[in-house]
């Protein structure tokens, strides 16, 4: 074969999961659970099935995404120059790698973490240096801080976390903003932002006041919005240097028309989208105590997932769970091969996952 590049060669792939179409037919059964990739379980508002119909798919998309950029700057009161909208916030991580990264770089992140934080560095033949969370599964700050004074040329952090759950509190963020340096360019992947709790930050309003440091922050339409198969995400940045930098590593039309105006309509609705966010939360809260009474260990989660320590291999689980036409991911990175991601679903299929969960767990 033709060799590639050595450090494609060396790539992990990336974990995609399995689709519902391919559970049918691995299971047998049309009844598919699909609680592996975090999608919202209550589908989009209303308002962009309408938007849907109005785009003509014979025209490109406006390559600038202008109308977007535009309902974003004025929703988040940011200048339209420091917003950068992508497929997926996924190819946002790739540009910001082919932007930033020569061969040699350390980027710092978290273990366990995103997978793309990890493989689009590599890609760009950077080094990866991960930090493992605490015994108690929370960010390091401590060891953070002591790596960013070692400047990485840049830092992702999923917060709320993906895969743990967990959030960074204020203080916490502060003090890893506080010791990031000149030539870091500090990244915030909130793609669970919309499921916090009250007591957390929105990143972005506390890296506002932050201005005299370079970071991005990266938010989808993919979870809250329920958009995922459409493909669109967008970054904020400190300032719009980042942002044309980001544009120049893109293709053009990256977001096509149907995506860029699902995306329009499903802004002007935030109404259905907190709706969905607060049934989601409701039902977290609801499926950590039934797992909590069988005595798994469950991460509290700031997301529309879960975390959970099953206390042996979650691989021949979840593969079993499979079986039974039910769809979650485990974790396969070093260390972690015990622990169980587990979307958030509609009542119904968080309750099958409990009942189907139990004599798995039972089994040695
Ligand atoms: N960042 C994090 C932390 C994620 O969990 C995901 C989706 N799994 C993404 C980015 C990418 O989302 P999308 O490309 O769908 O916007």
């Amino acid at each position: 074969a033709l060799p590639s590049r050595p450090e494609v060669a060396a790539l992990p792939v990336y974990n995609a999961g399995i689709s519902a179409s391919v559970a049918r037919q691995l299971s047998g059964r049309q009844d598919i659970a699909a609680l592996a990739s975090n999608e919202n379980p209550y589908g989009v508002s209303p308002s962009v099935t309408v938007a849907l119909r109005t785009i003509d798919p014979s025209r490109y998309s406006d390559s600038s995404a202008s109308a977007l950029r535009h309902a974003l700057s004025k929703k988040l009161d940011v200048g339209v120059e420091r917003i950068t909208c992508g497929n997926g916030s996924e190819e946002l991580i790739a540009a910001l790698c082919r932007a930033y990264l020569q061969k040699g770089d350390v980027v710092l992140t978290v273990s366990p973490c995103f997978g793309l934080h990890e493989i689009e560095p590599m890609a760009a033949g950077a080094e990866v240096d991960k930090v493992p969370m605490t015994e108690e599964l929370d960010f390091n700050i401590d060891v953070l801080e002591e790596k960013l004074a070692r400047r990485p040329k840049i830092v992702f952090i999923s917060s709320p976390s993906n895969p743990v759950g967990v959030a960074l509190a204020l203080p916490a963020l502060e003090r890893l903003l506080a010791a990031t340096l000149p030539g870091t360019l500090f990244v915030l992947d909130e793609a669970y932002l919309e499921f916090i709790d009250a007591d957390y930050p929105d990143g972005l309003k506390v890296l506002e006041n932050w201005r005299g440091l370079s970071w991005v922050v990266l938010r989808t339409f993919s979870k809250a919005y329920g958009l995922a198969g459409l493909r669109v995400g967008y970054g904020i940045t400190s300032n719009a240097g980042i942002a044309r930098a980001m544009r120049s590593t893109l293709t053009p039309f990256n977001v096509n028309s149907v995506a860029q105006a699902a995306a329009i309509a499903a802004l002007e609705d935030d109404g259905w989208m907190c709706d969905a966010t607060t049934r989601i939360k409701a039902d977290r809260i609801i499926l950590t105590e039934r797992l909590r009474k069988m005595d798994v260990r469950v991460v509290p989660s700031q997301t529309n997932f879960l975390y959970l320590d099953l206390g042996k291999e979650s691989a021949p689980v979840a593969k079993a769970l499979l079986q039974k036409g039910i769809i979650v991911k485990p974790w396969m990175e070093a260390n972690y091969t015990n622990f169980l991601r587990v979307s958030i679903g509609t009542a119904k299929d968080n309750e099958r996952f409990v009942q189907e969960l139990k004599p798995l767990l039972a089994l040695t």
